[in-house]
Order: C-alpha cells, then structure tokens, then sequence
C-alpha cells in the first residue's frame, strides 16, 4: 500500500468559472482513466469492471483535490471508483433494499414516518457513490419538481399533521433555485409546514453551490431550517465546505450530518472521531451513522453489526455524547429507522 500525501493538483478545465456551480457540475470528472492518471494511479486501469459496472463514475474536480496523490485506499477515491466486486451477485443484496416504493404517498412523494413527507425533489447528483441505493432506482417518473410541485404540494395539503417537509432524492440542490422558488411560494400557503429539511451532499462535494442566490433563499423562508449534510470521512471537508457551512449557518440553517459505515473507508474508531470532530468545527453535528442499505452490487462495503456497535461503544468512550452518532438502519414498514 502506498500512502504519500501529496496533495493533488486539480484545475478546472480552461473554459470553467470557477464561481458558477453549474459549470463545475458540468466539469466533473466522468472518465476512470482520466481521475486515476491525475492520481498517479494509472496500473490501476486494469483493474476496473467494464462499463463502470453500470454505474457511471462522477466525481467533482473539487473533490479529487482532496484525494491523496498514490494511494489506491483513499478513502474518498473508494466512494466513487468503480470496482469489480460490484459485479458479484451477493444472497440479499437486492435493487429496491428499502421498499421506498411502497410508501409512495403522492407523485414524488414518500409518506413514511409520522408528521414528515419526503419529496424526491431531483434524481441527479454531482457525484456517484458507488454505495448509494440510486444506482438502481426508476428516477425517470419520480420527481416531485415536476410541473410547478403541483402533486406533491396537493399531499401536504391534504394532511395536516405534516409539519417538517423533507427535501431528498437524488440531490435537491442539483436543482436550480428558481425551482426551490415555486416551491417556497406555494408552502406560504400550507401553515402547518413549519420545518423545511434538506438532504444534501452539494456542500461537501460541490460547495460553490451554496452560492448567494441559495443563501437568499434561505434567508428569505420563513421556516425553521435543517440541513442534512452526507460526510463518511473528515478528509471530505476543507477550507471551501467550512466557508459554505459558516454561509449557511449565518442564512439560519442548522446543520448535521449523516455518513454511511463503509468498510476500508470509515469502519474504524479514531476514522469516525475523527470525523465528528472535524464536522464540529465546521458547526455540524453528527446526526445518524447508517448501516449500509443491502443495496445489489455494494455487499463489499459492508459491515457486520456487531463490528458496528463495538465502534459506536468505542465513541462513546472518547467523546461527548453529542458527537456520537446514532446507529441506525432503514427496515421497510417500520415506523422510525431502526436503531441498533
Ligand atoms: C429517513 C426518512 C425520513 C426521516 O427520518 P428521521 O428519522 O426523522 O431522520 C423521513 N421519511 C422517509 C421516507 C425517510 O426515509
Ligand atoms: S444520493 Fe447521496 S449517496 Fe447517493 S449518489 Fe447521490 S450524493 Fe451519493
């Protein structure tokens, strides 16, 4: 294994602003060859599956710059490199691991657990974990943007004892905030809406996107405000996500953040303390810690249950209670995640 940390040297290609989240989005890294050429990884090009495995790599210029120069175990590059073992066909590894079909409530719209709805606000990202449910879900008819939020602002509607709006996907902030516009202007009329949440991993992996017409929009929303930020390692955040978290939180939003336990990137102890304290200093708190969803083509990511307690109990030992994150796992029909 090799570990030397050169930092890697990423520009932009030529034509991009580098102030335009949108063109950055575009300028992403979308070819293996490419990504492991810049990490000094080329011997690796024999090693990949064909055809990205089915799942195309993406991953922001600005991200690979976190990446460490040489070393084939980073722990960022294995959230988005393609690998052969996701070509297995693993006993209980399946395309649906969450059942999310079946709390479909409205056009776009899960209504699962109590008093919240979730809308699959977009089915795009700006990066491509190999981890990640989205691999296989039917995003094409599901989102809840489409037409001006009409169905899905019909169901909250309908029922007043929701009162936090979820914003999920894909990534909602791969939408652009004209859009997140129609939205707020139709919750005006909804008052038992009062909390608006987002899950979000544009502020880690893309934080130009926290950009001023974001923040006016956040400024302007008279709703409380949760961001749920997606960071699995402190070497995911740098100077640039702590500038966007200080934006944010001075827009009134409150932060925290949840990870995936992922074996060989952050299954163990001082990896994940790590990565609470790095958060807390970008003003994050640690919020859940998932058990991976038992997603086809992930099973080597995974980590067994009892590995996974006997981390959360080693947290407990070295930090305060509030930078221990809870363990949970997502069990379909169940009335809250599951914790462990
Ligand atoms: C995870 C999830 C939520 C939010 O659950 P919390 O425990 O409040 O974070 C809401 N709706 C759906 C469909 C979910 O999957
Ligand atoms: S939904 Fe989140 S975890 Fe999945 S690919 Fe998009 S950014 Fe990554």
């Amino acid at each position: 294994m090799i570990t030397a940390s050169t930092a890697v040297r990423i520009t932009p290609s030529a034509a991009v602003d580098p102030a335009d989240w949108r063109q950055l989005w575009r300028d992403a890294v979308t070819d293996t060859g490419e990504l492991l050429a810049q990490l000094g990884l080329q011997h690796l090009v024999g090693r990949l599956p064909p055809a990205d495995a089915g799942f195309a790599l993406r991953v922001p210029r600005g991200f690979v710059a976190r990446m460490r120069h040489g070393d084939a175990r980073d722990p960022l590059l294995l959230q988005v490199l393609p690998q052969l073992a996701e070509l297995e066909h693993v006993p209980g590894f399946v395309t649906d691991a969450v059942g999310d079909m079946a709390a479909r409530a409205a056009h776009g719209v899960l209504h699962k657990y109590h008093g919240r709805a979730l809308l699959i606000a977009s089915g795009s990202c700006a990066i491509n974990c190999r981890y990640c449910f989205r691999r296989h879900f039917p995003y094409g008819e599901e989102i809840a943007a489409a037409g001006q939020w009409r169905q899905a602002l019909e169901h909250l509607q309908q029922d007043a004892s929701i009162s936090e709006l979820i914003l999920s996907g894909g990534d909602p902030l791969a939408l652009v905030t004209a859009k997140l516009e129609e939205l707020s202007r139709g919750l005006a009329e909804l008052p038992h809406v009062t909390r608006l949440r987002i899950h979000t991993r544009l502020p880690v992996v893309l934080p130009e996107r926290i950009d001023a017409s974001l923040l006016a929009w956040f400024d302007a929303l008279p709703l409380q405000k949760v961001l749920v930020l997606h960071a699995n390692h402190a070497n995911e955040i740098d100077a640039g996500v702590d500038a966007a978290c200080r934006r944010l939180r001075d827009a009134g939003v409150t932060l925290l953040n949840q990870s995936v336990l992922l074996r060989g990137i952050n299954d163990d102890a001082d990896t994940l303390a790590g990565l609470s304290e790095r958060l807390f200093a970008a003003g994050v708190l640690p919020y859940y810690l998932h058990q991976l969803d038992r997603v086809q083509g992930t099973a080597h990511f995974e980590v067994d249950d009892a590995h996974a307690l006997a981390l959360i109990e080693a947290l407990r030992q070295r930090l305060p209670g509030y930078l221990v994150p809870k363990l949970v796992r997502e069990v379909g029909g169940e009335a809250a995640k599951r914790p462990l």
